[in-house]
């Protein structure tokens, strides 16, 4: 796993073109490619305490400000803070006609913060210890909630004619399109923003309704000034004690504040957390789904790239020199359930993917097992997010070595968590080709490559060499739709780049 947090040697191509390692990419078994972070929309499902676990909905969420009521960091080191209670004697006011001096005096509980990292505490800032466990803190004010205000409500005005002004553009059209037939042809065609009920009640209200013009009242606008407050003559001569002053990110961390001494801080709610689900741009497929309760770390749908592509890693390379060959060292492994074939194919291979076979035998096997248990987890289209496609973009990579590619393909069996325990020998059969395949077990392989770095490359710290092919690798699609009962088998593609070392030496 450590190897997933190394720089990126081995680099996929995504379908925009921009190369991601193998960690960071999703596949897309409903289109058959590789999905990035920018090819998919992200989704928030849940918004979450990361302390006590609370799970909120959106419109609650929002009215909180995004923070959780019952947990508290710590200003300092932002932890969280924990409550403590302690005693304070508290003196009971003596019945009538006793002595005040035989006053008893009860020990009082009491709560208090504290941070159990750098020992800061509620009682240092200042705020009196409260009677309940649970709370009741002071909020802190913010100095400009009623400009913020002022300028929000402003907006919200702003946005409501403007979105007036839209919904009288869409539908100022001519009469006749508001006949009844031609006005439910139209919702069934146009139901992707606004439901048929949407669009009737539209047009009625219109029809009654005379355009409403909303007084705004602009806030005043904010007025610059060259006059800045003096500073005080002794900020030239007092020592600086650090220790008292607060540092960038405590200030940044509460914005409308800023304290500047460390006394002036104040503990701050907890920020939510959320959990996010990605969905392929194209098909619309959820590619990674999270299990909704905020305890589980579980996923209901989890199509992160290295467990269906054939993860690829550099082993050795030999010493590189421009002009002379070297060997190569690569680890191919297979994360299906399925036995693959791979074949390393030149750069400027179509990137074409190919249904090869469907087969009758599996359908007989498989069908049944995976039938219906996968759901496309569609939301109706008027609660999802507008896909927005990105651009292809051209890879900017170029490879400075030839690659001197295989004959023959590479078969790797499929991935079987029992024989990674097994320590007998592989019964495996495959007719590898000795001067390629090295090694083999289970469902991994190494083969052995040569390249040759371009004449021109200069031994220097910034030059790497580059090599890159086209993976053609079997893939087994369980997915069944009403067209394909059975698994089809594909023939994927992905370009692949490697950067295997720096030059050393000259030729
Ligand atoms: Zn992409
Ligand atoms: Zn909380
Ligand atoms: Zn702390
Ligand atoms: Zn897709």
């Amino acid at each position: 796993m450590s190897y997933l947090n190394q720089p990126d040697y081995v680099r996929y191509v995504c379908n925009c073109g921009s190369l991601k390692p193998i960690s960071k990419i999703y596949f897309c078994r409903y289109c058959w490619k590789i999905r990035c972070g920018y090819c998919v929309c992200h989704e928030v499902d849940s918004h979450y305490c990361p302390n006590c676990m609370e799970n909120l909905p959106t419109s609650e969420v929002r009215l909180q400000k995004n923070k959780c009521s019952n947990c508290f960091e710590c200003p300092c080191c932002f932890q969280t803070l924990s409550t403590r209670a302690g005693h304070v004697p508290l003196r009971v006011a003596p019945p009538e006609g006793e002595d005040a001096k035989d006053g008893k005096t009860t020990p009082k509980k009491v709560y208090y913060l504290s941070c159990s990292l750098c020992r800061w505490t509620s009682r240092d800032a200042g705020i009196p210890d409260q009677s309940v466990a649970t709370g009741g803190w002071p909020e802190q004010e913010n100095p400009h909630i009623s400009r913020i205000n002022a300028l929000i409500d402003y907006h919200k005005i702003l946005a409501s004619i403007e979105k007036q002004k839209c919904e009288k553009k869409k539908y100022s059209l001519p009469k006749y399109h508001y006949t009844p037939i031609t006005l439910f042809e139209r919702t069934s065609f146009t139901s992707s923003r606004f439901g048929r009920s949407g669009l009737v009640r539209s047009y009625w209200s219109r029809q009654s309704e005379k355009p409403v013009r909303p007084l705004v009242v602009q806030p005043s606008p904010a007025i610059a000034s060259t006059e800045v407050e003096e500073l005080r003559a002794e900020i030239f001569t007092e020592q600086v004690d650090i220790t008292k002053i607060t540092t960038l990110e405590q200030r940044l961390r509460h914005p409308d504040v800023q304290a500047e001494n460390v006394n002036e801080l104040r503990p701050q709610h907890r920020q939510f957390f959320v959990k996010k689900s990605l969905r392929c741009r194209v098909c619309e497929h959820n590619l990674i789904k999270p299990d909704l309760c905020p305890h589980s770390i579980k996923f209901k749908v989890q199509l992160a790239a290295f467990y269906h592509v054939p993860e690829i890693r550099i082993i050795t390379c030999e010493p590189l020199r421009p002009g002379r060959s070297s060997e190569l060292l690569l680890k191919f492994y297979n994360p299906t359930p399925h036995q693959t074939q791979i074949t390393l194919l030149p750069l400027d291979t179509p990137m074409t993917s190919v249904v090869t076979v469907v087969d009758e035998k599996e359908e007989v096997k498989q069908g049944d097992g995976q039938q219906g248990s996968e759901s496309p987890n569609l939301l109706p289209s008027i609660v999802r997010q507008v896909p927005v496609t990105v651009e292809t973009r051209p890879v900017k990579i170029t490879a400075n070595a030839d690659l001197v590619l295989p004959h023959s393909p590479l078969i790797l069996s499929r991935k079987d968590d029992a024989a990674e325990y097994d320590y007998s020998a592989d019964t495996h059969n495959f007719q590898d080709d000795p001067k390629l395949v090295i090694w083999r077990k289970g469902n991994k392989a190494a083969i052995k490559l040569h390249l040759t770095p371009h004449e021109n490359l200069e031994e220097s710290e910034n030059q790497s060499v580059i090599i890159g092919f086209v993976m053609q690798y079997g893939y087994v699609n369980t997915i069944t739709t009403l067209e394909h009962k059975a698994p089809q088998k594909l023939d994927l593609r992905v370009k692949v780049y490697l950067t295997v070392g720096k030059i050393i030496g000259s030729a």
